[in-house]
């Protein structure tokens, strides 16, 4: 629900912050930064980044009076403070960036110590990844993927509309925006090959997805509403789930996606709070058939965030290849981790769900280079001159997110980039 935190009125002293495109007060995103190799918690407040460590050395802020929560490289003891802290601290921290609490405002040897230029900043890895699962929740990327594996008459498999699927990925290659992504070696077969062979992959893509950060544990042979789930949510990340189809495509039957999908995952460093983007839901998609009672929602639970991704070659401009929106996935990630905790799954702070790909309902929303070459059918263009089916050594991959919406203050998500490094 939306509180005072999202009021459009509220504007902040931090100079730069109102009007921020990403990071004004009502967003306060948290991440992991370090200016001197000592990563702790920050967030994210215009072009600035509010140390949360030395806000919580200071007394100013204590979501857990006998635990340091903030001076570590990881928002896991944070979000373990459970949700009512969570609501709490950005309560407070609204207050002190606001100016209604003034002791920071007021305190310029804290407030000089305590605000860091983000450009001067390193940002890190946000959060311990527990356990990684990417889902399919895009019923557009769904059918484009049936269209273009098992032709353009075959239907969605029959389990499709009534349950979000997914698979087990890795959280052990979850890395942050900006880390580099090394082509994969892999078993690879083309139809008219006899044979597989091992080599780099030559079908390396990007899929644009959201990354929803569960916050509260659950014990085995507990199953969550969907409200419960919703508000396990602690908050959001773009997510970049690179995927290399040509080892995808001959592993996968009958029991994949493996090697095609587990060797990098990139997400965006701030993750931006369920509570900020409370002014943002919306309803889901219209729904195909009745869902199972453990799936329906009493209130929605889909996100209004526009979402674009750019590509840029080694000697190219950037140029944004797809425009999609968040809203249109089938399955929100309450009903993600509705159904993930249903068989008596626990889930873990830490979590973290992948919507799987996000596309829209036209071919300039799609939101895989798979789908918008058509499985390399349709190549791409590039500024400069450079034309792809899928990525080349050098490529990079931008991903952006934002939320607007008439009488509310703009949000944004910051960037989730990596570049494609040679394969070994
Ligand atoms: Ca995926």
């Amino acid at each position: 629900m939306s509180d005072e935190t999202n009021d459009a009125g509220r504007t902040s002293w931090v100079p730069g912050a109102d009007g921020h495109v990403m990071f004004p007060l009502q967003n306060l995103p948290f991440g992991v930064f370090s200016v001197n190799d000592v990563p702790r918690v920050g967030v994210a407040i215009g072009d600035m980044i509010l140390d949360m460590a030395a806000i919580e050395a200071a007394g100013l802020l204590r979501p857990d009076p006998d635990l340091t929560v903030f001076d570590v490289p990881a928002l896991n003891p944070f979000m373990s403070v459970g949700r009512f802290a969570w609501g709490e601290t950005r309560r407070n921290l609204s207050r002190l960036l606001g100016g209604e609490d003034p002791r920071l405002k007021d305190n310029p040897i804290l407030s000089g110590r305590a605000l860091v230029r983000a450009d001067q900043a390193k940002l890190h890895m946000p959060f311990a990844v527990a356990e990684f699962t990417d889902f399919h929740a895009s019923r557009e990327h769904a059918c484009n993927l049936t269209a273009l594996l098992c032709g353009p008459d075959h239907a969605l498999p029959a389990n499709w509309d009534h349950m979000p699927i997914a698979h087990n990925g890795r959280a052990s290659t979850v890395i942050v925006s900006g880390t580099g992504v090394r082509r994969p070696m892999g078993q690879l077969k083309a139809g008219e090959e006899k044979r597989p062979r091992f080599a780099p992959s030559a079908g390396l893509d990007f899929e644009l997805e959201l990354g929803a950060v569960v916050g509260v544990r659950s014990a085995i042979g507990t199953r969550l509403s969907t409200s419960e789930a919703d508000a396990a949510i602690f908050g959001y990340v773009l997510l970049n789930d690179w995927s290399a189809r040509d080892i995808q495509h001959w592993e996968c039957v009958p029991l994949g996606p493996f090697q095609g999908k587990v060797f990098a995952t990139t997400i965006s460093p701030w993750v931006v709070t369920t509570a900020a983007l409370a002014p943002f839901r919306t309803p889901p998609p219209p729904r195909r058939t009745p869902l199972l009672p453990h799936l329906r929602e009493g209130m929605p639970h889909n996100l209004d965030i526009e979402l674009g991704v750019s590509l840029q070659a080694r000697d190219g401009d950037a140029a944004e290849v797809t425009r999609t929106n968040a809203r249109h996935l089938y399955f929100s990630a309450a009903q993600q981790l509705a159904h993930h905790s249903a068989c008596g799954c626990a889930m873990s702070i830490g979590d973290l769900l992948g919507s799987g790909t996000i596309s829209g309902d036209g071919p300039g929303s799609y939101g895989s280079l798979f789908e918008l070459t058509w499985n390399g059918s349709r190549p791409l263009t590039l500024p400069g001159g450079a034309v792809r089916t899928f990525l080349e050594d050098g490529d990079m991959v931008t991903m952006r997110g934002w939320c607007s919406r008439a009488g509310r203050v703009p949000i944004g998500f910051g960037t989730c980039a990596g570049v494609v490094q040679p394969a070994i």
